[in-house]
């Protein structure tokens, strides 16, 4: 893990959030041109080895661009229908942008449960990561159309950094009208300094964010920050940069004024630590010694090694996993259900789908959703594997 800021192609998953202004001109519609380059720069990125991920906002922008609505606040059904014409539109243009650069565009609309509860958390990280398999480039917002006041994230800087954290991201890059972060407001203080690098995000660091955000975006920098605190912690860096120029990343590379937040840790152990974190297992896995040995090599746990399943558990749900002594050895999240746990211990993958009816996961237990927690059976009772934040 690295406290040093590096070029942006050394980092290996991207995450780019785009404010709306950056997309939506409030009397013209969509900057095209603007977009365009954006995609340029993610097809340099992507020549260079890097996964990307695009967060846009723009859809309830656009959208009441399309229909004309007035300038102020918009009631909510206002919000939700300008987002339905507008989204529709946004994701359009990212396709053909992107397609310029013979790059494959896929969408992905979120709300607030797809993140925050376990079994469609693992749902959407299981489809954004088969897009980055098959070479797309997920574009990603709020399913606005469906938010309501009370269950949204609201702003698109914290879905950002949920995103990063999901799909184990090692840089997120804020882009919008602010080019990072000051000691204080810059446009009321003119003692405000700069800050380039953020080792930490101390409550000194948090209280210079300040309340702003424009018409256009919900987010101001006091969202910017939260997002900082939910990707450092998952080991992922951030940057606030302008998008204001035409080709932002390069702009960045090519040393353009930029804020950037070092990670905490490494998106893996932090996560880790998370699940091994769970105070009260749903259930447990009992395993034999020829699946100890292959969880302690760092694979995934199969059905044909699990002896016994007990407990009420879902998908995604986080279990205790006993190996032969009878002991815990590991904690992970499950990857099916308790009875169709019970269904397919002890058989082999290949057969799961006649059992099932439907062909399932290979694992019970994926090796990126499972932490080792106790030593071997031959060691120290009570000794744990150091789990690193
Ligand atoms: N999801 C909103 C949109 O696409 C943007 C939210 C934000 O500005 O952060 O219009």
């Amino acid at each position: 893990m690295t406290k040093t800021r590096k070029p942006l192609q050394k980092y290996r998953r991207v995450v780019i959030k785009i404010g709306s202004a950056l997309l939506v001109d409030r009397a013209t519609g969509l900057k095209k041109a603007w977009l365009d380059a954006m995609c340029a720069d993610i097809a340099a990125l992507r020549a260079r080895g890097v996964d990307v991920l695009v967060v846009s906002s723009g859809a309830i922008a656009l959208g009441r661009t399309v229909l004309k609505l007035p300038p102020g606040a918009l009631k909510l059904e206002e919000s939700q229908a300008a987002a339905a014409v507008g989204q529709i539109a946004l994701a359009r243009a990212w396709s053909e942008s992107l397609s310029a650069d013979a790059i494959v565009a896929g969408q992905v609309l979120l709300t607030l449960g797809d993140t925050e509860e376990r079994r469609r958390y693992l749902n959407a990280r299981a489809t954004i990561n088969q897009l980055l398999k098959l070479g797309a480039v997920p574009i990603i917002n709020e399913n606005d159309t469906v938010a309501t006041t009370e269950i949204r994230y609201g702003d698109n800087d914290r879905l950002a950094a949920r995103v990063a954290t999901m799909v184990g991201a090692d840089l997120l890059v804020l882009l919008s009208d602010i080019d990072g972060l000051y000691t204080a407001p810059p446009h009321l203080d003119p003692n405000a300094r700069f800050l380039d690098v953020i080792a930490e995000i101390t409550p000194e660091i948090e209280a210079m964010a300040g309340g702003a955000a424009s018409e256009l975006s919900r987010g101001g920098m006091r969202t910017k920050i939260d997002a900082g605190k939910i990707a450092t912690t998952a080991g992922c860096a951030m940057i606030i940069a302008s998008g204001k120029p035409n080709h932002p990343l390069a702009a960045i590379e090519d040393g353009a004024r930029s804020s950037w937040f070092a990670p905490s840790g490494s998106p893996v152990t932090a996560r880790k630590t998370w699940i091994a974190g769970q105070l009260l297992p749903a259930g447990t896995l009992s395993i034999d010694a020829g699946a100890e040995e292959a969880l302690r090599s760092g694979k995934s746990l199969l059905p044909a090694g699990v002896r016994e399943v007990k407990g009420t558990f879902s998908r995604g749900d986080t279990i205790a996993i006993l190996g032969a002594s009878g002991r815990e050895i590991a904690r992970g999240l499950a990857g099916y259900d308790a009875d169709e746990a019970r269904q397919i211990a002890g058989k082999k993958s290949a057969e799961i789908a006649a059992i099932l009816g439907y062909a399932g996961r290979a694992a019970m237990v994926h090796r990126d959703d499972l932490v080792m927690t106790g030593k071997r059976a031959d060691e120290k009772d009570g000794r744990r594997d150091e789990v690193h934040a």
